[in-house]
């Protein structure tokens, strides 16, 4: 019988088909989807119950699931914008404010696994849109346009910023990092403030000039494996401004701090009291300087010693203690360059200056004297006349002289300024005895 007669004996009745057949329709649609479709399993499962598995992922294991498939990582990009990823990825949201110890380190770690997050879900997209997204996720992280930062110094949103933003640019090439620095630089405003402030008077804007020193310490400088990786960022940061602007950034980044304010005149007006004091205030810009001259391809010898010889005139002549703490945490090499190129430019009365500090920065440190002596040697070598070196020899007598003078007469009879001389009759003494032993060497070896 044809269906067409069925129909017409009932006419109420729709033709149907057995359940067992739909059954076996349907389990084969099934299977097909299952074997066929990107997600696999996954994609028999409607929505919300894909969503409620990425919940039970861990954060590491949720990003090596966008690396399987288009599909997979539309996926979970659709499942970040849930208000269950939010409470997943970041269950305590930071807070601009002082943590303990474990609590940093459960942030920094939290950052890193969100990076590799966003570095795996987008590695297929174009740098530029990469960058996009990256911006948009840590706009909330910038102490300086967040009004409930009320101690940025304190604060770790900026440190979680760095570590989730070099996480997800490690191992892109110089060309693509350089692209980041710049979006991120312009997008923050940080570049233009940095501009701004150089152009200014030292300490015009002492907020600012707080923002921006963490800005670039914490995002950029601060996540740095390794020297060449420092020297890389911090060439960025220096490279458009001339020599004189980068001796102001280079204090702006690693000059000392009292309370939130960059201490701009303090190498001008007083010196550290010891060598815990020298390393606070000198150790990062040493260190800086130590960084470039090693790795950097883009610093000459030459850049080194002009940007010094800024640094140490800005914003007015340091005090040649403070020139001397410097050298002395810069190492050996940076020192004589910096030397040296005075003594060919003749400059031996700040010379002998330079070298009498350095007696006292010695006996400060614990150091042995005859470091200084080696440089002195070395420093006559490069001046040119035996006049010259005459009165580069009897300045540094001379020096010591002054410089006791100087404290007994402007000490004013403060507590510490019977330790001062002390301090400068000590380096002298010792200087004299090195001095002694070369001269009367002969005669003590017989
Ligand atoms: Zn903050």
């Amino acid at each position: 019988m044809s269906m067409a007669s069925l129909k017409l004996m009932f006419p109420c009745k729709k033709p149907r088909r057995s359940q067992r057949l739909e059954m076996k329709e349907k389990i084969d649609c099934k299977t097909k989807t299952i074997n066929t479709g990107p997600l696999g399993f996954f994609e028999i499962l409607p929505l919300e119950l894909k969503f409620l598995v990425y919940t039970y992922l861990p954060v590491e294991e949720l990003s090596i699931m966008t690396i399987t498939s288009k599909a997979m990582r539309n996926m979970v990009e659709l499942y970040k914008n849930t208000s269950w990823a939010e409470q997943h990825l970041l269950p305590q949201p930071i807070l601009h404010s002082a943590l303990t110890v474990p609590q940093q380190a459960y942030f920094s770690k939290q950052f890193h696994r969100l990076g590799l997050l966003m570095k795996r879900s987008t590695c297929l997209y174009a740098t530029k849109d990469r960058l996009k997204l990256i911006q948009q996720f840590l706009q909330k992280y910038l102490c300086s346009f967040h009004k409930s930062c009320e101690n940025p110094t304190k604060c770790i949103a900026l440190v979680c910023y760095g570590k989730f933003l070099h996480t997800v640019i490690a191992g892109w090439d110089d060309k693509e990092c350089i692209k980041t620095f710049e979006t991120v630089g312009e997008n923050t405003l940080m570049l233009r403030h940095l501009n701004n402030i150089v152009k200014c008077k030292a300490g015009a804007y002492p907020t600012l000039e707080l923002h921006v020193r963490l800005f670039f310490r914490r995002v950029f400088l601060s996540q740095c494996t390794g020297g060449s990786d420092k020297a890389f960022w911090l060439s960025l940061i220096l490279k458009p401004f001339p020599m004189v602007h980068q001796a102001r950034v280079l204090f702006l980044l690693f000059g000392p701090m009292c309370g939130d304010e960059i201490q701009w005149y303090e190498m001008c007006e007083s010196t550290p009291v010891n060598k815990e004091q020298a390393s606070v205030c000198f150790g990062d810009l040493a260190n800086a300087f130590k960084v470039l001259h090693s790795y950097s391809k883009d610093w000459t010898e030459d850049d080194i010693i002009s940007v010094i010889d800024e640094l140490t005139s800005s914003p007015d002549e340091w005090l040649a203690e403070n020139i001397a703490n410097l050298l002395y945490l810069c190492g050996d090499t940076i020192t004589l360059n910096v030397l040296n190129s005075k003594a060919i430019n003749g400059r031996v009365t700040e010379l002998a200056s330079i070298i009498t500090s350095m007696c006292l920065v010695c006996i400060r440190h614990d150091n042995s004297i005859s470091w200084v002596i080696n440089i002195v040697n070395d420093v006559c070598v490069v001046l040119e006349n035996s006049r010259d070196k005459l009165n580069f020899l009897y300045g540094i007598a001379d020096m010591f002289r002054e410089a006791i003078l100087d404290i007994h007469e402007f000490g004013d009879g403060e507590d510490d300024s019977g330790q001062e001389i002390q301090y400068m009759l000590d380096a002298q003494a010792e200087f004299m005895k090195e001095v002694i032993l070369m001269a009367f060497r002969n005669m003590l070896s017989s």
